[in-house]
């Protein structure tokens, strides 16, 4: 069985380790653009802090993946699929057929439609290449801006903060980590931030790039002009979907894929960054492992494994302050009970959002104290309600209730990461 994976990502290698274990007999082929054997996306952001080499963030050695049988082809884009002959072209128009194939092509970095953001001294990150470039470029004494207060933005921001660069972080939504957090945890985060020496601005965007001798100037949708030596634009990610698009292969924001990850063609799936699954694409590492764990099974023959979808969770390492979120953390419709515990003096917050008297989700800002008994409580189902008022109290165990045998319900499943 001949087994083609296009894209070394977590998603793509993870697939291929765990579908030649369950069958090592399996003829496995990974396609990357990328000339780097697969390496961790998250510690680029070290390697922008100069904490790490390229050679250090690389996951498996090289023999790592002829002792398992998996060929890689590397620096090599896979630029056509033609489904129905179940056929790659390759660089040169060189053809390779599979019988299942297995797009794992991850995503890009997205750049909003910012007038000048296509000049010298703009960058994104995604790759290694991106990750070195801003590396050499972002030194010492200089002014950098970033883009974009999200995860990564946040994350990067903090790295060159700390080699001695001066850094700014916009963000188009009046608080932090709009996806992550409520108002208050956000508060939290930003006046912690703020003492680490990192400006946070919220509630203003950059409309426009201009070039200012050797520096740049954003201009602002508030009317403020910023002045910076380089720009790091960190707006998100969006799936590339184009090898499946052009293959007339069903995508929407990803390709699209049901609870076997299987596409619209035959004998082909999708995993990771680029797949869509009722109407999501997580864009995180929890969520390509668990797609990896059942890709495997589907291309190592096994159709009955099904997926369901993760409880997202993220933790977020930022100057030292762990910001972690769980499943829902602002609920937007009725019947959610909210339970918080602030103490800003110490930049910590904790929040748990309860539904029918279960935790649904949670946000921790500055300690991680509660994150067991969460995932506990969340993964159980346990009914908290005889004890909502107090759960987040200092003198209350939350651990020694999550760890009481009186489960009721199973939640969606937990992926580990
Ligand atoms: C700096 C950074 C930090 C992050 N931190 C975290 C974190 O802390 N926690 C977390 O959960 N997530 C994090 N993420 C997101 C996480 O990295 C992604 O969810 C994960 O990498 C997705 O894996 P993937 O294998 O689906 O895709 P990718 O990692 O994007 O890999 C896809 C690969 O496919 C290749 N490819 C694409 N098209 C083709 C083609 N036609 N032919 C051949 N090869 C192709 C690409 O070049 C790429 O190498 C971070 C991302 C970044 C950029």
């Amino acid at each position: 069985m001949k087994v083609i994976i296009v894209g070394n990502g977590v998603a793509g290698v993870t697939t291929a380790r765990l579908a030649a274990e369950r069958d090592p007999s399996l003829d496995i082929t990974i396609y990357s653009e990328e000339p780097y054997h697969y390496y961790s996306r998250p510690r680029l952001v070290d390697l922008v802090g100069g904490q790490v080499t390229p050679a250090d963030i690389q996951v498996y050695p090289e023999e790592w993946y002829a002792e398992r049988g998996i060929r890689t082809v590397l620096g090599t884009r896979v630029t056509a699929l033609e489904p129905d002959a179940h056929r790659l072209i390759l660089p040169g128009g060189e053809a390779t057929t599979y019988d299942r194939l297995v797009l794992a092509t991850g995503a890009r970095a997205w750049v909003p439609p910012i007038a000048g953001a296509d000049v010298p001294g703009v960058f994104t990150l995604r790759t290694m290449r991106d990750a070195l470039a801003l590396r050499d470029t972002a030194v010492e004494g200089r002014r950098v801006l970033v883009l974009g207060g999200g995860l990564l933005g946040l994350e990067v921001a903090a790295a060159l903060n700390a080699r001695g660069v001066s850094v700014t972080v916009v963000e188009v939504f009046p608080r932090l980590l709009p996806r992550q957090l409520d108002a208050e945890g956000a508060a939290v985060l930003e006046e912690r931030i703020e003492r680490s020496g990192v400006e946070i601005l919220t509630g203003d965007s950059c409309t426009v790039i201009e070039p200012n001798g050797d520096a740049k100037r954003c201009r602002m949708k508030s009317g403020e002009v910023l002045e910076a030596d380089l720009i790091v634009i960190s707006a998100g990610a969006r799936s590339n979907v184009t090898l499946a698009q052009e293959a007339s292969i069903v995508c929407a924001r990803g390709v699209v894929v049901d609870e076997h990850l299987r596409t619209s063609a035959p004998d082909v799936y999708a995993v990771g960054d680029v797949a869509e699954f009722e109407g999501r694409v997580w864009g995180i590492i929890p969520a390509a492992l668990a797609e990896a764990r059942l890709a495997a099974a589907q291309v190592a023959g096994d159709e009955s494994a099904t997926y369901h979808d993760i409880v997202p969770s993220t933790t977020l390492k930022v100057t030292g302050i762990e910001v972690t979120s769980i499943g829902e953390v602002n609920p937007e419709t009725p019947g959610a009970v909210e339970v918080r515990a602030v103490h800003p003096q110490e930049g910590v917050y904790d929040k748990l959002v309860l539904r029918d008297g279960r935790v649904v989700g949670a946000v921790m800002v500055g300690s991680r104290a509660h994150l067991r008994a969460v995932n506990l409580l969340m993964s159980r189902g346990t009914d908290v309600s005889a004890h909502q008022d107090v759960l987040l109290n200092e003198d209350f165990d939350l651990l020694a209730l999550a760890q009481q045998r009186t489960t009721t319900r199973r939640a969606p499943i937990q992926a580990d990461s």
